[in-house]
């Protein structure tokens, strides 16, 4: 991105930031006490360029778990491990049409979940990654590919696991009904353990601690067809980044995924703490915002805001053009 351009961007960021300040609207998500607690005046924005540019504004060294937004990256990493074939066995592609958390749409008539998105798919995916090991070195492997894409280890919050962990009966239900369809993979039957690993995997991921910025450099990975933007390390073959983005283009922003494709065009994917990464393929960049009101879906009503000012000023839908 040439500098003069993402000089303007910038600038574009601030007022942004500054503008909505005053949008109150929407309410934190209030199903564990860490996210309960979150001050909901908080608001950062952060965006970096697959070619390491990077500008923050507002709350950016606030951390938060997460969450959702994680889920893109577990896809990507199943399907570096495994491969889409293999991975698209036990893993569908295609929009859900229910909440990510919908006990009776969550898996489509074959027994797999619709996409990697929601959270039985995410739970599905998880169970492909490093499938066999102990939870703590699959837990590595994925701070590690996280550490790739941004230089930094992303450590697990305590708090927000184990509230997660005591009260996740839904997404224990998701682990079981994969089972018991046969597709949860590396599961006999007989498993008991293997349906709660799954769901004590995906919890454990959900409850890394991010920062605008580093969750921006991640999402640059992904603009950068797998490129990490500050070492250059190339952390994801560009199939996978394109594969990613792909579901993230029609899946990633809950239930309103369909109308943020109609009103920003852009792949994006949102978390209950009120994140929300949008990226600019093609080389580009990724926005990150944190602000943890949400509105009925889910997505962070800033997030939300931001990703479609600036699609609008910078004219970067895809299928609008200016
Ligand atoms: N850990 C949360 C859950 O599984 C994450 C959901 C989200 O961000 N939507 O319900």
């Amino acid at each position: 991105v040439p500098a003069d351009e993402f000089e303007e961007f910038a600038h574009a960021v601030e007022r942004i930031h500054t503008d909505l300040l005053h949008e109150r609207s929407g309410a934190v998500a209030d199903y564990i006490p860490t996210l309960r607690d979150a001050d909901p005046e908080k608001f950062g924005i952060a965006i970096c360029t697959a070619d390491g540019q990077v500008f923050s504004i507002g709350d950016t060294a606030d951390e938060f778990s997460v969450q959702s937004t994680s889920k893109p990256f577990s896809y990507a990493i199943a399907l570096e491990q495994l491969g889409p074939e293999e991975v698209h066995r036990w893993i569908g592609q295609e929009q859900s049409g229910g909440p990510f958390n919908d006990p009776l749409l969550s898996l489509g008539r074959d027994g797999r979940p619709h996409n990697p998105m929601i959270n039985a798919g995410a739970i599905g995916t998880l169970a492909l990654v490093d499938s066999g090991k102990d939870l703590s070195d699959r837990l590595t492997t994925v701070q590690g590919a996280w550490a790739a894409m941004t230089g930094d280890r992303p450590q697990l919050h305590g708090p927000t696991f184990a509230a997660e962990r005591d009260t996740g009966f839904g997404n224990a239900a998701f682990a079981n009904a994969l089972a018991k369809a046969g597709k949860l993979y590396g599961a006999s039957p007989t498993d008991r353990r293997a349906p709660e690993d799954a769901n004590e995997f995906y919890t454990m991921v959900c409850s890394l601690t991010m920062n605008t910025e580093r969750l921006a450099r991640a999402g640059a990975t992904l603009a950068g067809g797998g490129v990490a933007p500050l070492s250059g390390k190339q952390v994801f073959s560009p199939e996978t980044a394109a594969r990613v983005l792909s579901v993230m283009g029609h899946s990633g922003m809950y239930n309103d995924s369909g109308q943020f494709s109609n009103q920003v065009g852009l792949p994006a994917k949102s978390g209950v703490s009120g994140n929300v990464l949008m990226v600019v393929p093609s080389k580009r960049m990724a926005v990150v915002v944190f602000s943890p009101r949400l509105d009925a879906v889910g997505n962070s009503v800033r997030g939300v805001e931001v990703c479609k000012r600036l699609v609008n000023e910078f004219g970067l839908h895809p299928y609008r053009s200016m």
